[in-house]
């Protein structure tokens, strides 16, 4: 385990270069399990830095797109390795930074080199098709054209793997890019820039700078010289990447929030729902844009699944993260716990009845750190506000109901569509359930939580603008299609 050191101080990464920000102003990155220790600090920068990203950017793409794909790949594979040699150092930086704890940080990561060596193999794979032509000696095909420069704004909570689904098919479909991280994981987001730089990817291709969302993040939005921007977070904040980018004709793609609902039918394996609703709702503290938040459970079972449920909830161990035992680590910052903390006060004063957790843990020094209790509410209502916003921490509601039909009732009544998931034996409720949900990623007898990453990911309604990350699909934002013909 790595022993913290003396604060390290990280700069911005602009065309090649490691470099503090014009201002000189820095900010620090705490531990959320323990706010007394500063795990680095990074740049609090400003639109200049952002400038001099752009076009470092903007000089590079005319360049990098004439490489071949393969070529960019090749780019991929090699800092797959780096990472994958950095494994440790990352994910324990990862653990201190926002608190998942060491095997979910370890995965993330491991997680991170594989989106890397799909993306680079993604180099030597077909982009497009060739069409008949109605004339004998024409040839019609579609080829791909990169964006140019794209402004990729990630949030805290997978700090590893989502920059990385972003940075990849960016890089190997031909375009440069300006990254622009969580400033709560800037220091994350540093060490594995450091992995491209390692890498030896050209001058100004990949471009990092770290400041707050309302400076840097705006003006991702509002720069003239950025051509697509790729944001992940909140539904509040993707409106004004959607606006911004309309504005001025820029192309957006927005993966937000979800109220994720899980199924349970009566004829359910009730064991396997158990652990699927523990494990897809409070992993991660809850802070998982999949994560399950309502439990939607058939009467004929809920009493059962409710005793069985609470026993499984109880027995979870809180703690630090980089402690071996911990299987749920605090919240990422003061500012998302006070968020929580203030959600499970309106269950409460909403008449949902408590039935375990519901404050912060007290004694041991948890007061130290950003910590709550798993926390249960059942007698939730459909319309109760923790039944309808995303609380993006460790709560769970329960929702009883007599059919299936109420069921994808309840759980449909909600502004957004993410994920969700249903608990049954029997394949008719299953197909009922994969055509009635309107959910981007519909799952059965699986948790809500997690998505092969070669396979297409996104939302419905206020979670997504439409497009799909991951897989193939990210070709469908990173590039536009030209359609050629062509005589002899
Ligand atoms: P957030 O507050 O929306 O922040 C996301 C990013 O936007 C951060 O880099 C943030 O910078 C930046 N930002 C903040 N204000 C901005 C502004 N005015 N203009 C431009 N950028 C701005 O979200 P978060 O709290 O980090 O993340 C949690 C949310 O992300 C949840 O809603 C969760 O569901 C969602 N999420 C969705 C997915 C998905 O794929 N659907 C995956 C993960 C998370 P600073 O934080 O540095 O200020």
């Amino acid at each position: 385990m790595m022993v913290p050191t003396e604060p390290r101080t990280y700069g911005n990464y602009i065309d090649g270069l490691w470099a503090a920000s014009v201002s000189g102003n820095i900010e620090a990155s705490i531990n959320p399990a323990d706010r007394h220790e500063t795990v680095g600090y990074c740049q609090k920068s400003g639109q200049e830095d952002l400038d001099r990203a752009v076009a470092a950017a903007r000089r590079a793409a005319l360049i990098w797109r004439r490489l071949s794909a393969p070529a960019r790949g090749d780019f991929l594979f090699k800092a797959a390795n780096v990472l994958e040699s950095r494994l440790d150092d990352i994910a324990e930086t990862m653990t201190r930074e926002m608190g998942k704890t060491l095997p979910e940080a370890r995965g993330e990561t491991a997680r991170g080199v594989a989106i890397l060596r799909y993306y680079a193999g993604e180099g030597m794979r077909k982009h497009g098709d060739v069409i008949p032509s109605t004339d004998p000696d024409g040839l019609m095909f579609t080829t791909r054209a990169s964006l140019g420069v794209v402004g990729l704004i990630t949030p805290w909570n997978f700090p590893v793997a989502i920059p990385i689904w972003k940075i990849a098919p960016a890089l190997v479909y031909g375009n440069t890019v300006v990254f622009k991280p969580a400033q709560d994981t800037a220091i994350t987001a540093a060490k594995v820039v450091e992995c491209f730089a390692e890498a030896g990817l050209p001058y100004g291709v990949l471009n990092l700078v770290t400041g707050a969302g309302s400076v840097i993040g705006q003006g991702i939005i509002d720069h003239p010289g950025i051509d697509g921007i790729s944001f992940t977070g909140s539904d509040g904040v993707g409106k004004k990447v959607a606006l911004g980018a309309v504005a001025r004709g820029a192309k957006y793609q927005l993966e937000m929030g979800g109220k994720n609902p899980v199924i349970v039918c009566n004829d359910a394996d009730l064991d396997l729902a158990v652990d699927a609703v523990i494990s897809g709702g409070l992993k991660s503290t809850g802070q998982k844009c999949t994560c399950t938040s309502r439990v939607i459970v058939m009467s004929g079972v809920y009493e059962t699944f409710k005793d069985k449920l609470l026993h499984k909830v109880r027995q979870i161990k809180v703690g630090p993260g980089m402690v071996q035992d911990t299987w749920m680590g605090p919240c990422a910052s003061e500012n998302q716990m006070q968020t929580v903390l203030s959600y499970i006060d309106k269950g409460t004063a909403e008449g949902a009845t408590l039935l375990h957790g519901g404050g912060r843990m007290q004694g041991e020094g948890y007061e130290q750190g950003f910590y709550v209790l798993p926390t249960l509410f059942e007698n939730v209502n459909p319309d109760m506000v923790i039944a309808q916003e995303e609380i993006f921490g460790p709560v769970l509601a329960l929702l009883k109901v007599d059919t299936l039909e109420e069921a994808l009732n309840v759980a449909n009544g909600s502004r957004y569509g993410l994920s969700a998931s249903v608990f049954t034996r029997d394949v008719g409720r299953a197909m009922t359930f994969i055509r009635e949900m309107d959910a981007g990623l519909v799952r059965i007898n699986a948790e809500s939580a997690g998505v092969e990453l070669q396979a297409p990911f996104g939302g419905m309604k206020q979670s997504s603008s439409g497009s799909r990350e991951q897989g193939q699909a990210a070709i469908e934002f990173y590039t536009s299609i030209k359609t050629v013909f062509m005589k002899s």
